[in-house]
């Protein structure tokens, strides 16, 4: 018997045009001026420029921890805490990634515990983008957007490729033209219009603003960014929730636009404000390497304005000279009594290394930073011994494992002969 599998209908299938009619976003306010604005596909403010962040209803019915904890393993377990009304259509299943204890990583940071919050494993592209794609692709699907797309340094590629496939999205995706090629391939799979601009990130940023008014589309860190910044909160909510309801003392994350710290800080704040957990704020330090570090700049220097740099860096998933939410990374950072690290490319390999051989987990080279950066932060004295850290792990080393050529010990070559390996065995390699 032969079973015909038809694919082309599976590839280009949308969903069906009934579920998801009932989704609205909320609506948006300016996050200087406080201008407010119907939910649309905008995020920068008419009046001041300012950034855009949506409305919350107040007084809105919010879950309990065990209702929160009788949910699917998603990051809509927090949909209340998500920009929309009604029911999501897309990317249901991206979020509630692991959080793994670290003991090792703990004695050389000399603290009391340290946690590894793992996006590195994050569904189905393997960086932390995925949860704010998921949020930005029902965004677009509220707002009745049929084209998606995304400036991007390489993971949020990744994620737009995957997640508009799924959703059966054309998805136009705006590169720098010298990017990893495992971030090529890992994005070209899916078969979207990927574009490389001559030029870095910045370059392909300015050119992604003046595509999303001209062509009407919901470029998902541009006019979708409202609503799609909205889903890294839910790294503190999954944080919050995986270390049994209760907040952990500091947080080190790497930073490129500066969105992963504000969002949470956001986050963390929520869940107080819920009253889910109680207790004093996490500290929370943001990490770049030293090639690209206009926000640890300013956090150093003081001052509300970030100085935009040439990144040169062999992170280029963090690799934004002029990062959109550099001021409020900095004020998240200084409000909750945090610090800041910049490491070298030498040291962020180190990192990588050092994170895999401790604690099981192959990162890319954000991640170097972020465990190169706590390293740093210890050194410095900035952490207590009774503190409880969590290190945000935001993309696999999968993608970016040629940074490591020539920093491994080779492995040795033998015949398929027992004494062979005897004279190897014993022998340190
Ligand atoms: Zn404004």
């Amino acid at each position: 018997m032969t079973i015909t599998l038809d694919l082309p209908s599976i590839a280009l299938g949308k969903p069906a045009a009934s579920s998801g009619r009932d989704l609205r976003v909320l609506p948006l306010v300016c996050k200087l001026c406080h201008t407010t604005y119907p939910g649309t596909a905008s995020a920068t403010c008419e009046e001041c420029l300012g950034p855009l962040e949506p409305v919350y209803p107040a007084g809105r019915a919010l879950p309990s921890a065990a209702q929160i904890g009788a949910r699917s393993p998603s990051l809509w377990r927090y949909r209340e805490w998500l920009p929309f009304e009604g029911t999501p259509v897309h990317s249901l299943d991206s979020g509630f990634t692991p959080l793994l204890e670290s003991p090792s990583l703990a004695r050389l940071l000399r603290v009391a515990r340290v946690w590894v919050k793992n996006d590195a494993v994050s569904h189905p592209s393997l960086s932390f983008k995925d949860r704010v794609v998921a949020t930005a692709l029902n965004a677009a699907h509220a707002l009745g957007l049929d084209t998606v797309g995304c400036a991007s340094t390489g993971n949020l590629a990744n994620a737009v490729a995957a997640q508009a496939a799924r959703a059966g999205l054309p998805a136009w995706i705006f590169i720098p033209h010298d990017l990893e090629p495992a971030k090529v391939v890992g994005t070209l799979v899916y078969h979207p219009h990927l574009v490389r601009v001559r030029g870095n990130y910045d370059d392909v940023n300015r050119l992604c603003s003046q595509v999303a008014d001209r062509f009407g589309w919901g470029l998902v860190n541009i006019n979708l960014r409202g609503y799609y910044g909205e889903g890294s909160k839910t790294m503190a909510f999954e944080i919050a929730e995986q270390l049994g309801w209760r907040l952990p003392s500091a947080v080190v994350a790497p930073m490129a636009g500066g969105s992963l710290l504000t969002k949470l800080e956001k986050g963390f704040r929520e869940f107080a404000e819920a009253g889910l957990v109680s207790g004093q704020a996490p500290r929370l330090y943001g990490t770049q390497a030293q090639g690209c570090a206009p926000i640890v700049n300013l956090v150093k220097r003081g001052g509300e304005a970030v100085e935009p740099v040439i990144p040169r860096t062999i992170a280029r998933s963090l690799a934004i000279g002029n990062p959109a939410d550099g001021r409020f990374a900095a004020r998240a950072i200084r409000d909750t009594g945090g610090w800041v690290a910049g490491v070298s490319d030498e040291d962020l390999l180190t990192g990588i290394r050092l994170l895999a051989e401790s604690t099981g987990v192959f990162t890319e080279t954000a991640g170097g930073v972020t465990v190169a950066g706590a390293l740093a932060l210890a050194e410095a004295g900035r952490f207590r011994s009774d503190d409880e850290v969590v290190l945000c792990i935001t993309g696999n080393g999968l993608k970016t494992a040629d940074a490591l050529e020539g920093t491994l010990p080779a492995a040795p070559i033998i015949n398929p002969k027992i004494r062979e390996l005897e004279a190897l065995h014993g022998r340190d390699l």
